[in-house]
């Protein structure tokens, strides 16, 4: 057993990685070369959506997704209280109020139950879009989120952060990959370290909708266009010097046409991107194989509840971003585990007990199924690239723990 800290989830940089870095740094691009395309494209391919657009984090894909959806003031938005608080934190920046649903203890995923009661007591039509997070890889079941959606007439932006390359069945058996849009209006991504495919920093938008996929292109650059059908001003203005009889734009013109950012993401990231892309199958499978032997380990623990896998499922489509369990006295395991250097992460202090939200209102014991799963869960060491022995350690500290307090 080595001595090395076990933390919960740690990327992986490759000899090919680097190699790629290296070659954007070495080329005529720093930025906004062709390399954002081509990770773009290899993204919308991997997930299966027709567009994608590369941009700086997960959050300001969540950003300009509420953008380009048209939150503003006096609108409201669903989410889970169990999520990193940008999947909430983005209706904010556009003005709009968060609503938090309770989830479902069973997956920890957004509850659709309690999604379709709040929009039912919605009389003034203020709820706007419903985002489902994908939490720790499983895939919500998009297909009847659409059909609630599209009832309410609400839009969804799935937070697949955690799962891509997971995937859920519809009603016809078919998989339906997390961000495939087939389902939900838009999809985000985050190439954090700690998710699937890091890129230092980074953030991925997919989508199957080409109106929202050309507003947020613009978006993420200033609100600029360099469409020429597009343009508003007369060529006789865009000209400057003459404004009297030009009929052509010249070459340097462009127009600012909506309130933009600068949300773009470097080639020197998205090379990074694209050639962690490579493995991202790979890094999956692995994933899954890390988890049968969690599941097999802890059946017999009577103080821990493991609910990564549904009963009967003969294909399982989760991500396993992360591999979290509920346990029995979780601060004295957690600490017990920190000191044999096996760092577990708890993954999240509810969104709705931020002290941020808990000034707008919201209130403890409020969403009783996210602060209960919040008082237990444990997020275990999860990544490709842990070690058989590695993994034996961590599993052996845990039954040793509930041994010797039983
Ligand atoms: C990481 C994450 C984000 C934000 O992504 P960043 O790239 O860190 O901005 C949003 N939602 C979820 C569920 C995440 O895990």
């Amino acid at each position: 057993m080595s001595n090395s800290v076990i933390p919960y989830g740690k990327q992986s940089i490759s000899q090919e990685d680097i190699d790629a870095v290296v070659e954007v740094l070495q080329s005529d691009y720093l930025t906004q070369g062709p390399k954002v395309k081509e990770f773009e494209e290899a993204f919308a391919k991997y997930v299966g959506a027709k567009y994608a657009v590369a941009v700086a984090n997960g959050t300001a894909a969540l950003h300009l997704n509420s953008l380009a959806l048209g939150v503003k003031e006096g609108d409201k938005v669903i989410t889970s209280p169990i999520t990193f608080a940008a999947s909430a934190n983005c209706i904010r920046y556009c003005g709009g109020e968060v609503v938090f649903a309770d989830i479902d203890p069973e997956t920890y995923l957004l509850d659709i139950v309690k999604v379709r009661s709040l929009l039912e007591e919605d009389k003034d039509k203020n709820i706007k879009g419903i985002i489902p997070v994908d939490f720790a890889g499983r895939s919500v079941d998009l297909e009847a989120f659409r059909e609630l959606a599209d009832e309410f007439n609400c839009w969804i932006i799935e937070d697949a952060c955690h799962a891509p390359g997971a995937f859920f069945k519809n009603n016809k058996r078919e998989k339906v990959k997390a961000g495939s849009g087939v389902y939900a209006d838009l999809a985000i991504f985050s190439f954090h370290p700690v998710k699937h495919i890091a890129a230092g920093e980074g953030g991925m938008i997919t989508t199957n909708d080409e109106k929202l996929y050309t507003a947020i292109s613009e978006l993420r650059t200033h609100g600029i266009t360099r469409d020429t059908n597009k343009y508003k001003n007369a060529a006789s203005l865009a000209v400057g010097d003459d404004l009297s009889d030009a009929d052509d734009y010249p070459g340097w013109y462009m127009e600012m046409q909506a309130l933009g950012y600068n949300y773009r993401l470097s080639d020197i990231n998205c090379a990074l991107g694209l050639s962690q892309l490579k493995r991202a199958e790979a890094g999956l499978q692995r994933r899954r194989e890390i988890a049968a032997v969690y599941r097999k380990a802890f059946k017999d623990i009577d103080q821990l509840t493991d609910r990564n896998y549904e009963a009967g499922q003969e294909n399982n489509g989760h991500g396993y971003h992360l591999y979290v369990i509920e346990v029995e006295d979780r601060l004295g395991l957690y600490h017990f585990l920190r000191e044999h250097n096996v760092f577990c992460q708890i993954h999240y202090v509810p969104t709705h007990l931020m002290p941020y939200y808990q000034e707008r209102g919201y209130k403890k014991g409020q969403y009783p199924a996210a602060e209960q799963y919040y008082g237990r869960c444990l997020s275990l060491p999860m990544f490709p690239t842990l070690t058989e022995e590695e993994q034996e350690s961590v599993i052996r500290l845990i039954i040793e723990y509930y041994q010797t307090k039983s």
